[in-house]
C-alpha cells in the first residue's frame, strides 16, 4: 500500500524556496506541511518532560497531555510563542504556531483522482514522497504516523531507553 513517507530531518532543513505545498482549499494561506511537522514533532522528538513546562507555561490553556502526548488547541492558541521558549528541547519551534490554524487533510481528494500529494510533487529535497510501505521493510528509524503516513525519524525515546 502506497503511504506519505516524510523524512524529518530534510524537512527540518529545507530551503525556503524548497518548502513543499499544500493542496488544502478551505483555508487560504494554509500550511499543511507545518501541521505534519508539528504532529511528528510532538509524536517523535518530544521527550515526554515530567513537569511538561509547554503545557504549565501556555497563558490560554491551548496545551494539553493526552495519554503523554502534547496537543495543541489551533482555536484557543493565540500564536504567542511563550512554549517555544519553555521547552528546553527546542520541540515547539516558533513557525508551527501560527496564529490560524492550518491543516492537512492528506490529500484525500488528490488520492482519489490518482494524484500523489502536492507535498511529494511540489518537494524538492526528497523531505516528503509517495512509496510503497513494502519498499521500506527493514530500514532504520521508520515509524508509523496513523494509517497513511510513515516518518523517518532518529528515535530519541529510544535512545532514552522509553518505548514510543
Ligand atoms: S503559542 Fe499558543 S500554545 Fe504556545 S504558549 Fe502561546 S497560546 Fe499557548
Ligand atoms: S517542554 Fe518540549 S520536550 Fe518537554 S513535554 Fe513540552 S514539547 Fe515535549
Amino acid at each position: 500500500m502506497k503511504k506519505l513517507y516524510i523524512d524529518y530531518d530534510l524537512f527540518l532543513r529545507p530551503a525556503e524556496k524548497d518548502q513543499p505545498h499544500c493542496s488544502y482549499v478551505l483555508r487560504p494561506g494554509n500550511d499543511g506541511p507545518a501541521c505534519l511537522r508539528e504532529e511528528i514533532s510532538f509524536l517523535f522528538a518530544c521527550r515526554r518532560c515530567e513537569d511538561y513546562p509547554c503545557v504549565n507555561s501556555c497563558p490560554n490553556g491551548a496545551l494539553k497531555r493526552e495519554a503523554g502526548l502534547i496537543k495543541r488547541s489551533g482555536f484557543l492558541c493565540i500564536s504567542c510563542k511563550t512554549c517555544s521558549i519553555a521547552c528546553p528541547f527546542g520541540i515547539i519551534l516558533p513557525e508551527l504556531l501560527p496564529y490560524l490554524a492550518g491543516r492537512c487533510d492528506r490529500c484525500i481528494g488528490r488520492l482519489k483522482s490518482g494524484e500523489v500529494p502536492l507535498c511529494v510533487s511540489s518537494c524538492k529535497n526528497g523531505a516528503f514522497r509517495y512509496v510503497e510501505e513494502d519498499d521500506l521493510k527493514g530500514c532504520p528509524d521508520i515509524y508509523p504516523m496513523g494509517d497513511s503516513i510513515i516518518v523517518k525519524v532518529f528515535n530519541w525515546l529510544g535512545s532514552y531507553g522509553i518505548k514510543k
